[in-house]
């Protein structure tokens, strides 16, 4: 017998025995959620082994009990690129990444978008039919500022597009303050290493988590960079920090290590492995959190990136990445 053949004969086993086996799996994960012993003992699994393909299933499974079998586009706006005393060190726009942050904006008029571009841009994603806008900028750019472009944008897109914000530590007053401006969301997040690889508090980056939600701000989380050789501790932690703070939208993302920022030495983790990591952060995170970790979410990214991506400026190319990213989540299994 040819191995492929035999390939194809494993497959189809592995899949009938997966059938049945994500079926309790999955019973008992969407009544509880892993916790950080189960965590630590599934971390160090390799994301090829047969238990980490129930696990992955059973992640895909309860994502789509919790939020359905649709696909979600949602687009992120790079406001600013001023060098950011954030100072992630994996970040394009850290004041520490002083070279490459220059590079990145070499061509650019400004190191900040302005109104007209960015409510332009965002009456583009509206029409296209994005389901959430995020604005985000470096650490210290003004709240005024930002509140003044919300309100433009909110009056050019439909008021069923969610519009997000992806800035600075806030106080109560400032959170406050973007919700009146016509914010409904926040991204926020204690980032791995929070405090080792940046120079943020991870205190006061739950403060600002905390204002947001007083606010009345829907909270998106993650658990973010992961790169290779991270402790099963550190990410567990991680996973359970972003699951603790009850968002509504979360996920993991992997490091973008970019040429000559201080982490570019770091590996990031392979997309497999990725899967398998937000898999279990899935099942560790309560059933409030709907959306993410299962690649029924995807991303379009326009305007300043730190991760040094060209992103589309013309009408043609935004509309373009838009369809490749309806067809990708069409490829994955998920109704758009
Ligand atoms: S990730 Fe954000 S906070 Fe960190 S350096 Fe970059 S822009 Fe600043």
């Amino acid at each position: 017998m040819r191995a492929g053949v035999v390939d194809r004969a494993g497959d189809r086993a592995r899949d009938y025995h997966l059938e049945h086996a994500a079926g309790p799996v999955l019973d008992d994960l969407l009544e509880r959620t892993l916790d950080r012993a189960e965590l630590l003992r599934l971390i160090p699994l390799s994301e090829d082994s047969p238990e980490a393909r129930v696990y992955i299933a059973a992640a895909r499974a309860k994502a789509v009990e919790l939020a359905g079998p649709s696909g979600h586009i949602s687009a992120q706006i790079g406001v600013d690129a001023y060098p950011c005393e954030g100072n992630c060190l994996y970040c394009g726009y850290a004041a520490v990444n002083s070279a490459v942050n220059a590079a990145a904006t070499k061509d650019a008029l400004s190191r900040e978008l302005d109104t007209d571009t960015i409510v332009s841009y965002s009456r583009i994603l509206g029409e296209l039919g994005v389901q959430l806008i995020s604005l985000m900028t470096t650490e210290d750019y003004p709240i005024d500022t930002l509140c003044a472009l919300a309100e433009a944008v909110r009056a050019h897109i439909p008021s069923t597009v969610r519009l997000m914000a992806n800035t600075g530590e806030i106080d109560l007053r400032q959170a406050q303050q973007l919700k009146a401006s016509g914010f409904d969301m926040f991204y926020h997040a204690v980032r791995l290493g929070e405090g080792v690889i940046t120079a943020l508090d991870p205190e006061a980056r739950r403060q600002s988590i905390a204002c947001g939600k007083a606010a009345g701000l829907v909270l998106m989380g993650g658990t973010e960079p992961l790169y290779e050789g991270q402790s099963a501790e550190l990410l567990a932690d991680g996973i359970l920090e972003a699951a603790g703070s009850r968002p509504y939208y979360s996920g993991l993302c992997a490091l973008h290590a970019v040429e000559g920022t201080r982490m570019y030495h770091e590996r990031p983790v392979s997309r497999a492995r990725l899967q398998y990591l937000a898999a279990l952060a899935r099942l560790a995170t309560g059933n409030e959190t709907v959306l993410g970790f299962v690649g029924h979410t995807k991303w379009l990214n326009l305007g300043f990136d730190p991760r040094g991506r060209h992103n589309p400026v013309r009408y043609e190319d935004i509309q373009s990445s838009f369809n490749q990213t309806k067809q990708q989540l069409r490829a994955d299994g998920w109704l758009v």
